[in-house]
């Protein structure tokens, strides 16, 4: 172990949800930071998944529950939200989150373990001193999760070892309520929609299309009326039928789902451009490239819409709403809009 201190020790991470090796971690970066250890909460404004099932002030109650009141004041807290399509504007935001509890010039270090290939971004801050501890025990939230959804007794006598008291009380106590049946419910959906492609010879990749479709500062979004992501807002899109086109996918998917009152060649005709998003895990039901396609269509009034079979509503939304609606928007679909806004 590595046992020089620092002004400030930076540590990053999920905690869905903190577990024994996080609080043995936080504990090491108190003992070696002088002035104070600032923990970066990510994938803060996610919606609740299966993935990501608390939210960040949830996951910053449950580490200050396992810690002693006396270290709180020296513990500096950020929700970090995730910018999958753009790794430096996120490691700006990491920067800027630690500039604002200390001086960019101070003597940082960085804490973490690099467990596989996700944890490449403990490499991006040279600035600080990377602090690597070695792997805890084993100890593995996905392991967590996959118990308190699907395996409720295996999580009462198991799993549920790998949790601090206060963090194990707390969840139970979150198993209580809607929100856990609403992820019961989506576990089920997503294990059974991967196991119907587990015979496949090959691994499966689905294609997928979708629009964003801007008119007079709005953009058209759906309610989605199934699982998985039943109830968050997402861009009309889906799957490619096996006979057309990509473009002729994202227009029947765009009319099926919003019945928008615009004759395809004009919204064929307004196609300002069409982006690839494929980030390798941005859906839970398997591996997914989706074709966005932007369509600006000419000021003025908002043509009607309504929902269709998969989705309940649609609706033309404000751009600056939007931008307040990070945790109700289904996979990755906010980062879409606002990446592929920037090429507008
Ligand atoms: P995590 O909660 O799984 O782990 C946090 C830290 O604790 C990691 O260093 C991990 O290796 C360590 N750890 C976990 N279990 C351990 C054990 N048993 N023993 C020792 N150490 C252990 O979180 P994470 O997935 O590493 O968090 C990274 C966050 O950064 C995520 O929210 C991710 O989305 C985000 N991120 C975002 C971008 C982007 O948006 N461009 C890029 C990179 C990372």
């Amino acid at each position: 172990m590595n046992n020089k201190s620092y002004s400030y020790i930076v540590y990053i991470g999920r905690f869905q949800p903190p577990h024994h090796a996080h609080i043995k971690i936080i504990k090491q970066a108190l003992e070696q930071a002088t002035e104070g250890v600032i923990i970066l909460i990510g994938s803060a404004k996610q919606p609740r998944t299966i993935k990501n099932p608390f939210t960040y002030e949830e996951r910053r109650q449950m580490i200050l529950s396992s810690l002693p009141e006396y270290q709180h004041k020296i513990l500096h807290f950020a929700p970090l939200r995730d910018i999958p399509y753009n790794d430096q504007k996120w490691a700006s935001e990491v920067q800027r989150l630690a500039n604002e509890v200390s001086y960019p010039n101070q003597n940082h270090g960085i804490i973490g373990h690099s467990k596989d290939e996700s944890s490449y971004y403990l490499k991006m801050f040279p600035q600080w001193e990377l602090v690597e501890v070695g792997n805890i025990e084993d100890i593995n939230a996905t392991k967590i999760r996959k118990a308190l959804f699907a395996e409720e007794s295996d999580f009462d006598l198991n799993i549920g070892r790998n949790l601090p008291t206060a963090i194990h009380d707390w969840i139970k106590a979150f198993m209580l309520t809607p929100w856990y049946e609403q992820l019961v419910r989506e576990y089920k959906f997503i294990s059974n929609y991967r196991k119907s492609w587990e015979t496949s010879p090959y691994m499966v990749t689905f294609v997928t299309v979708d629009a964003v479709v801007i008119q007079s500062g709005h953009v058209l979004l759906v309610r989605r009326r199934a699982e998985p992501g039943r109830g968050t807002f997402a861009l009309p899109g889906g799957f490619v039928g096996r006979n057309e086109s990509l473009i002729e996918a994202a227009l029947r998917e765009l009319r099926e789902e919003t019945r928008i009152k615009v004759p395809a060649p004009v919204l064929q005709g307004n196609i300002k451009c069409c982006r690839v998003y494929d980030h390798p895990k941005r859906s839970l039901r398997g591996r997914t490239i989706t074709h966005v396609y932007l369509i600006e269509l000419p000021s003025g009034p908002l043509p009607k819409v309504k929902g269709g079979d998969d989705a309940d509503k649609a609706k033309w939304i404000p751009l600056n709403t939007v931008a307040q609606m990070e945790d109700l928007l289904f996979e990755d679909h906010y980062s879409i809009i606002e990446d592929i806004l920037g090429k507008l």
